[in-house]
This record gives structure tokens, C-alpha cells and sequence, in this order.
């Protein structure tokens, strides 16, 4: 490959030009533990500005090609032929590093959500995410029912109070770690994700996870990922909110501050001034998975980025 032609330095805007090609696709699916070919060979092109659909009945393998088309296979699924070229870049031969850095900023998968055609109530659209430096804030329902003090009680991280069932959010483009419906004793129903910034971040309580939200599923910024609740260690609904490893307070985030008035209300006014910053303990069973940069500047919101619905 021509050193040219990589992303980041090759950004050909011409509508017409092809963005994606993918030849000979096959994918197989692992089931009672045997491999079996679930994608035998497609070939698509995709052009800058086209929108391609793809029909098929469910299990067809629509997600899996979807998802493939950012040179992702899920688990259980492995791609072992073809080639997924987007915009010059073989995703199949293609680091994890570098698909990485596509990921969320300019190729992204949107799942279907069960959570995010629940009714809204019209308090909880008030509260809708506002992009802010590519992060929403995490949880809806707006400066009248959500609200935040600067410090945590124990460690760094932020107990965002909110009436149960609120819908909480994605808070950037992700990949989501971890994800557990079944209550942890401390922080009850939650998940882990690492934002496209390298950031990781632990939400916990949830009364309900969004189904979709399975390990190794790409989130958008605002996708919903379940509501607000108070299982586990909570003494009333909240969401706590925190970076892996437990570093710095969110709320000391230039993002996070960015939404107070819009989306939350601090409960207290002033930051506490010198006040002593307890040790970082990350939450007992949650590995701290990874060690990035606490800050890192978030670049401005991306064009050209593929979508896939389903
Ligand atoms: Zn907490």
C-alpha cells in the first residue's frame, strides 16, 4: 500500500468515490464447538454519499457483515477470507490499533436498541444528550432531576443522582468491555467501555441493561445502554460513574462541566478548595483493564462516517 493512501493523511471527499469494497467475505460462526461457514463469499462496494441496504431474514447474517465492514467479528465469529477495503485500508489485515482509530470516528456501528424505542417522557427529552467535544452527558432527564456533587464519597468518581428509570447513555463513541445484567453485589447492573479517546469508564446501578449492549459492541455517542436504577451497593438511584483505573474525578472532566445547567445541577455550588484526594480504589472485582491517558484532547466531531442500522 502506498504510504499516500493511509487514513490519515489520504481523505478523498468526492462523492462517487468508493469508501468501502468488500471482496470474497466469508465468515464462519462457532456452535456447539465446531466452526461453520456463516457468510460464504460477498462481495459490496459502497460509495461516498450512497446508502446500501441489506435484506434478509433474521439470522441472515446482516449484523455480522455489518460489523465485519469494520473489520470486527464478534465473539464466537471469526472472518477467515476476503478483503474489507475502507478508504484505502485493508480493515482485514488492518492492526487492531489502527481499526481502532476508525472506529467511532469515522466507521461506526449502530445497533439496534430494544431500550431506545421505549416511550419517553416529555421530561426525559428535555434532557436528551447534547454532543459536547464528542461526549454526551451520561444520563437523561435534564438540570431539574439530575444532579451531581464535585466529590465521591470514598474515591474518585461521580454519583450522578437521577429518578429511577431515566435512560443513561452512552457517553462517547465506545466499545463496550464488559457488561453485566446479573446484579454485582457493589455496583449492582452495569458495564465498562473504552471511549474512542482511549478512556475507560464504569457505569454502575442500572435497574435494566440495554440488551445490545453485549461485550464487543460499538456504542455512538448517546445510544442508549439501559436506566437509571439503585442495584447493587446504592442507597437510592443514581449512576455512579467512573474511570478504570479510578484516577481523577469525571467531574473535574472540561466535557463533563460543559453540561452543568443543561444536564445536571451541581448539589454543591463550589468545589471544596484543596480539599484531600482519598486514594483511587477501583470497585473489588472490576479489572482495571486498562491504563490510558486520564486526559487526552477530543478531537472535533468526524465527517464521513459509515453507518450501519442493524
Ligand atoms: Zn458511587
Amino acid at each position: 500500500m502506498n504510504a499516500s493512501r493511509s487514513p490519515a493523511t489520504r481523505r478523498d471527499d468526492a462523492p462517487g468515490v468508493t469508501l468501502l469494497e468488500i471482496r470474497g467475505l466469508r465468515i464462519e460462526g462457532q456452535s456447539e464447538e465446531a466452526w461453520h461457514e456463516i457468510v460464504k463469499g460477498i462481495d459490496l462496494t459502497l460509495r461516498r454519499g450512497e446508502v446500501l441496504g441489506l435484506i434478509g431474514e433474521s439470522g441472515a447474517g446482516k449484523s455480522t457483515i455489518g460489523l465485519a465492514a469494520m473489520g470486527y467479528a464478534r465473539p464466537g465469529c471469526r472472518i477467515t477470507a476476503g478483503t474489507i477495503r475502507f478508504d484505502g485500508t485493508d480493515l482485514a489485515q488492518a492492526s487492531e490499533a489502527d481499526r481502532r482509530q476508525l472506529w467511532g470516528s469515522r466507521i461506526a456501528y449502530v445497533a439496534q436498541s430494544a431500550a431506545a424505542s421505549f416511550n419517553r417522557t416529555v421530561g426525559s427529552l428535555l434532557g436528551a444528550p447534547d454532543a459536547s467535544s464528542g461526549y454526551v452527558f451520561p444520563v437523561g432527564g435534564g438540570p431539574g432531576v439530575v444532579s451531581v456533587a464535585h466529590t465521591h464519597h470514598d474515591y474518585p468518581a461521580a454519583d450522578i443522582a437521577a429518578p429511577l428509570g431515566e435512560p443513561a447513555y452512552a457517553l462517547a463513541n465506545s466499545v463496550v468491555q464488559r457488561s453485566w445484567s446479573t446484579p454485582d453485589p457493589r455496583c449492582g447492573i452495569g458495564l465498562t467501555l473504552q471511549a474512542y479517546d482511549g478512556q475507560v469508564w464504569t457505569y454502575c446501578h442500572l435497574a435494566v441493561l440495554d440488551p445490545a449492549v453485549t461485550p464487543g459492541a460499538v456504542l455512538s455517542a448517546g445510544q442508549q445502554v439501559g436506566l437509571v436504577g439503585a442495584t447493587g451497593d446504592a442507597t437510592g438511584p443514581h449512576l455512579h460513574l467512573q474511570l478504570q483505573p479510578a484516577t481523577s474525578y469525571p467531574q473535574e472532566e472540561p466535557w463533563f462541566q460543559g453540561f452543568a445547567g443543561t444536564a445536571f445541577s451541581w448539589q454543591d455550588d463550589e468545589p471544596t478548595p484543596g480539599a484531600p484526594q482519598p486514594m483511587a480504589q477501583p470497585i473489588r472485582g472490576l479489572a482495571a483493564v486498562h491504563q490510558g491517558p486520564v486526559f487526552r484532547v477530543v478531537p472535533a466531531a468526524p465527517t464521513a462516517v459509515v453507518l450501519f442500522s442493524r
